[in-house]
């Protein structure tokens, strides 16, 4: 085995005793943080902007709410959950003025330190826990007694105890249950990055609609493309997520496994490699970040669009209509114009 993984027994719980970690942000992750913490016997405080709508979930949750300002003061360990684009504001205007020496900052993703988007002063221990999986999944594999993996970073540690906290916090997040492995602001944000454009996301949601896009310009029925291309896709990365490529191998026909191995590798080919590698390169080099800050902060029209696009695509028409009849998939459907936070369920996106 290469990397060192670090369990509960490698983390410090008292790190965290007695102290108080402000959570500012309740979506995805920060209701997972929040309560995971919280059951984990750790003060928690969470912080929120006067107006936010989030407000009255925690509160109902039964945890303490603030504003940004009294929370990030009344902290040691502040953990910033709010969206990626929203983090230098939320920073500058209402953590900044607040922050003192021998505090921990920590992230979820290490994208506004490692592009230099938000730069804390001299005295502020710098880190970050990064769970490998969306909010929802966070809370309730803890509540069942589990635990999602994380990395953990530390990129500063001006008290000398920023390693202690950054570990003891994967505990109370319940992610040394699975695993934690250590990693820089710079390794997380481009493996992060890359991971969800070429494959998580990107990769995927490409494959999936060229290849039902295929088969119903070929004239075959769109409900079974669907069936083909994107419903069945989850059965089989469920035998991926148990056992790897070789159990779902095992598990597949032998038709199957044959096909896979002399069509993948003419689907997914040298000339695919090539695109993967200009990708991670404009990870590393910065210009996907610019290009991403730039289209925030100039209003998102080409985001909304693309958005628009890919909301309209035929297979998401056919496939609504089919998870419809199938109730017991707990179907979501998300309507244009419809934002992350109304089509979350409590606590957590959809
Ligand atoms: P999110 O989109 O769920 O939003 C978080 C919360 O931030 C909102 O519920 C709201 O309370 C607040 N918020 C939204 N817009 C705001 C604004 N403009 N100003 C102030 N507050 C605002 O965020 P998330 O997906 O939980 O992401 C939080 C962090 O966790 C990010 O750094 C992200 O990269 C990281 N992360 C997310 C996931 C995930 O599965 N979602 C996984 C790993 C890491
Ligand atoms: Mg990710």
């Amino acid at each position: 085995m290469g990397a060192r993984m670090y369990y509960d027994a490698d983390a410090d719980a008292s790190a965290l005793a007695g102290r108080t970690v402000a959570i500012i942000g309740y979506g995805s992750q920060g209701h997972a943080h929040a309560l995971n913490l919280r059951d984990s016997g750790v003060d928690v405080v969470v912080g929120l902007k006067e107006t936010s709508q989030s407000r009255a979930l925690a509160a109902e949750a039964g945890l303490r709410v603030a504003s940004v300002a009294e929370a990030t003061k009344a902290a040691d360990t502040i953990m910033i959950l709010v969206p990626d684009t929203a983090q230098k504001g939320v920073y500058d205007a209402d953590i900044a003025p607040h922050l003192r020496a021998g505090q921990l900052l920590m992230f979820a993703h290490g994208f506004n330190i490692h592009f230099g988007r938000i730069d804390p002063p001299a005295g502020i221990d710098v880190g970050m826990v990064a769970p490998k999986g969306p909010g929802h999944l966070l809370r309730s594999v803890y509540v069942e007694g589990g635990g999602v993996p994380a990395l953990f970073a530390v990129q500063r540690d001006d008290s000398g105890t920023a390693r202690t906290r950054t570990l003891a916090y994967a505990r109370a997040l319940g992610c040394t249950r699975a695993g934690v492995l250590e990693t820089t602001f710079a390794e997380e944000t481009e493996t992060d990055l890359f991971g969800e454009q070429s494959v998580l996301c990107g990769g995927t949601a490409s494959l999936v609609k060229m290849a039902f896009e295929t088969l119903v310009e070929a004239g075959y029925q769109p409900e079974l493309a669907y069936f083909e291309t994107m419903h069945e896709l989850k059965l089989i990365v469920d035998l991926m997520y148990r056992g790897g490529l070789n159990f779902m191998r095992f598990s597949v026909s032998d038709t199957a496994e044959y096909g896979d191995y002399v069509s993948g590798p003419r689907i997914i080919d040298e000339h695919v490699r090539h695109t993967m590698r200009e990708v991670l390169h404009e990870i590393q080099d910065g210009s996907f970040a610019r290009r991403w800050i730039a289209e925030n902060e100039s209003g998102g029209a080409e985001f909304a669009r693309l958005r628009q696009a890919d909301q309209d695509h035929q297979i998401e028409r056919v496939g609504a209509e089919l998870r419809a009849q199938m109730r017991w998939l707990n179907p979501v459907e998300v309507r244009a114009g419809q934002t992350q936070a109304s089509a979350s369920q409590p606590g957590g996106r959809a």
